[in-house]
Parts: C-alpha cells; sequence; structure tokens
C-alpha cells in the first residue's frame, strides 16, 4: 500500500518547515488515499515533500508529523528514535534500577502520541493516537530490543483517545505478573499502581520540584525555627510531603478529594516508617475539595511555613482559559493569606491553555489583591526526563513559581 498524500495550502507550510509536529484541517488543501491511523507525505502545492506523517480524520489535529525527511517509518527507524529518547535520560542519570523516569515523552521526543515511562523493571506504555496503536507491536519490538525490558504494561486510558475512535485498553504486554504496587526510589519511597493509578501511577514530572522542597525545608529545619508546617494540598500520594519529611520535624497536611489516592499517601507514610501514633503531629489526611479547604483555613486564620498549590488540570484548551484563571486566583488568594512571614508558597498550572506569562499575571493579581509582598525564587517546571521540543510550545504544559511570601 502506498502512503497517502497531504497538500497543505499555500502559506501555510512555515509551521511545517519549522518543525511543528501538527497539521490542523485548515492548513489542508486536500488529502488523497489517506487512511485514518496510517501513515501520509505531505507535500507543498507544488508537490514538493515537507514531511511525513499520520492522518487521522477524526481528530482535529489531522497530521502528526513523525519526519521532515523522506525516510522509511520502520524497525530500524523506531529502534533509532527510542535509542536517542533512552540516551538522554541515561546522560541526566534519571536511569537508577529502582528509579522511575518518563523514557519517551510524545511530540517532545519527536514520538507523537506516545509515552513510555519506566517504574523500576516496569516499562509503562501509553498510545494515544490510532497510528501508534496500529504500530505498538512494532514499538514493543523496538522497545524490547533497545532497554531488554521484560515487563510491560499498557496503560492507554485516557480521555484523548476518545477523539481518536479508540476504546481504553489497559493490561499487560509482555512478562510479568504485575506486584500489586511497585516500589520506586526518588526523594523517597514510593509505592506506585501502575495498573490504576493517575497517568501512569505517579506524577513523574515532579520529581525535581520534591526536591527543591526537601531542600528548602531542610535548611529552614537547620534555622532553628522548630517544626515546620507544610500545607500540601491536591496531594495525590503525598509526594511532596514525603519528600520534604525526610528531614524529620515536618508536619504535613495531605489534602485530596481522592479516597484512594489519600489512602495511597498513608500507606506510603507507613512505608516509609512513619508510625501512626505520631500522625496528629507529623502527618494528616484530609479528604475534602482543595478549594473549600483552603477557603477555611483562611477564615481561620490558620498558618503554614509551606504552601503547596498542585492542582488537576483546569483548562486543557483556550475556550476554558477564563474559568480556569478564575479558579487558580481563588486558589493562589488563600494560599497567600495561609503563608507565615518568610515562609513559601509553591505554586503550579498544568493547564495546557494557560501559558507561563499568564500563570504569572494570575498569581501576581492575587497576591496584590492579599495586600502582600513576594518574590520568585525559581520558576519551575516538569523535571529534566520530560524535554520540550522547542518548535513545539504546545509541550510546555507544567508551570510553576517558588515564592517566598512576607
Ligand atoms: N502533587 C501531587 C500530584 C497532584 S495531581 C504529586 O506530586 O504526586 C492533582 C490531585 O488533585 C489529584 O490527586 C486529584 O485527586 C486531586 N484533585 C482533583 N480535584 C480536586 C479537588 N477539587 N479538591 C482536592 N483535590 C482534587
Amino acid at each position: 500500500m502506498t502512503d497517502g498524500i497531504v497538500r497543505i495550502k499555500q502559506g501555510r507550510e512555515k509551521p511545517i518547515r519549522n518543525r511543528h509536529p501538527w497539521i490542523y484541517s485548515g492548513a489542508i488543501t486536500h488529502a488523497e488515499n489517506a487512511v485514518d491511523g496510517e501513515l501520509v507525505n505531505v507535500v507543498d502545492r507544488n508537490d514538493r515533500f515537507l514531511a511525513r506523517g499520520y492522518w487521522n480524520s477524526r481528530s482535529q489535529i489531522q497530521v502528526r508529523i513523525m519526519s521532515w525527511e523522506d525516510e522509511p517509518i520502520d524497525d530500524a527507524w523506531w529502534r533509532k528514535k527510542l535509542q536517542r529518547a533512552l540516551s538522554l535520560r541515561s546522560e541526566l542519570n534519571a536511569s537508577g534500577p529502582r528509579s522511575a523516569c518518563r523514557l519517551v515523552n510524545a511530540e517532545n521526543d519527536f514520538l507523537p502520541g506516545l509515552i513510555i515511562d519506566r517504574y523500576a523493571n516496569w516499562y509503562v506504555l501509553q498510545a494515544l493516537t490510532q497510528f501508534i496503536d496500529k504500530q505498538k507491536e512494532v514499538i514493543l519490538g523496538a522497545l524490547v530490543d533497545v532497554t531488554g525490558a521484560e515487563n510491560i504494561y499498557e496503560r492507554s486510558d485516557v480521555p484523548a483517545r476518545r477523539k481518536e475512535g479508540l476504546a481504553s485498553t489497559v493490561g499487560p504486554l509482555r512478562g510479568g505478573p504485575l506486584p500489586d504496587l511497585i516500589e520506586i526510589q526518588e526523594n523517597s519511597k514510593y509505592l506506585v499502581d501502575i495498573a490504576a493509578g493517575h497517568k501512569t501511577g505517579f506524577y513523574l514530572d515532579q520529581r525535581d520540584n520534591r526536591r527543591l522542597l526537601a531542600c528548602l525545608v531542610k535548611h529552614h529545619l537547620a534555622e532553628g525555627s522548630g517544626r515546620a508546617k507544610l500545607l500540601n494540598l491536591f496531594s495525590y500520594t503525598g509526594g511532596f510531603a514525603l519528600a520534604a519529611g525526610r528531614f524529620g520535624a515536618l508536619h504535613s497536611v495531605n489534602v485530596d478529594a481522592s479516597r484512594k489516592a489519600l489512602e495511597m499517601a498513608e500507606r506510603n507514610f507507613l512505608h516509609n516508617g512513619y508510625e501512626p501514633a505520631t500522625y496528629g503531629e507529623t502527618a494528616e489526611f484530609i479528604l475534602a475539595d482543595g478549594f473549600d479547604y483552603l477557603r477555611n483555613c483562611a477564615e481561620m486564620n490558620e498558618s503554614f511555613d509551606f504552601v503547596l498549590l498542585d492542582p488537576p488540570r483546569f483548562a486543557g484548551s483556550k475556550r476554558q482559559v477564563q474559568r480556569a484563571a478564575r479558579g487558580y486566583k481563588d486558589l493562589n488568594l488563600n494560599a497567600f493569606k495561609l503563608v507565615k512571614e518568610g515562609g513559601y508558597l509553591m505554586t503550579f498550572s498544568c493547564s495546557g491553555g494557560i501559558s507561563r506569562d499568564l500563570f504569572r499575571k494570575i498569581v501576581f493579581g492575587a497576591l496584590a489583591d492579599c495586600g502582600r509582598t513576594a518574590q520568585v525564587v525559581k520558576p519551575l517546571s516538569a523535571a529534566a526526563d520530560h524535554p520540550v521540543s522547542l518548535s513545539f510550545p504546545e509541550g510546555e504544559y507544567l508551570k510553576g513559581l517558588l515564592l517566598r511570601v512576607y
């Protein structure tokens, strides 16, 4: 079967030449023999080759580009691309035997629609698009060749698949049996449920930020301020609190709306040697809506040395931006009210529709309304094993600020 052809409108070739990987229907004159989930050649109006990608007529993004070279996308190609992604993680020293890291970050590793994470000796594959779904066996072969992976699990259960006309697929692909929980060593020991946890089991993207918080807490304690108090809002399984609690004297209040996440958080605390008998002064696990909880704390004039705000995505698209902005403003305003003089707020947005610039403006608006002052100690982003393709601004979804508040 020969690949289909997609012809681009005059004047719309520039982003493609600049290596942006997405082509929307509005940039296309017409498509010939293009089959959903199969490769197509992208050409300009004079039939000059621009790129090779894959087609899906049902998606708003009709072509995702796999290569800007006129080359076959075969087994050897997959091996080469996976090897390249892997070598970055080795060079970042992100691939110890018990550690966890993202090996393939989709468009940002020039492999649109494919996520591969590793948790100790388990690999988790997530196929986001029809082409990747169809190529699964080829990808698995290349992954085994390149990494020697023995245990591979599939977590293709993201809502984005529906837009591609795909159902959810979850289950073992190679090796096994899958243990109930996998222990990884990061800034602390964490138990991860790769079969049912969020994303592929854990928020790997926050690794460096957890380390930064741990470092701040350690030195804050060394300054002799006694026991430090952390409000870990949207705590999931306790990632930030456990990292920061390694240095003793921390009281963390972990708040999440998911009972399952909080149960795992408590299990993680036990696994790290915390005694339930001391929970009153070391850890609390509170099932609550984050917005309500924060508002109540502010009304009760509570105060914390550290406040961490890592809410779920509020705006995936431009249409949801305004509502999302109000949500972030509300959260950050109440968070500012709670931070002790000289304490810290670490605040994040993982909404694709909110730019780094806009996020900073929203947080500034909240600060101004609160009548306090703050410094940006560090702009924050996803860990280095989540690289962002420079030609793909959409790839930078996680943005945060470490602020010292006065
Ligand atoms: N900081 C975490 C990741 C947070 S992900 C880590 O490092 O692992 C966002 C979390 O917010 C999820 O655990 C989700 O269950 C929770 N959540 C979603 N909506 C919420 C709400 N309205 N109130 C409280 N928690 C919520």
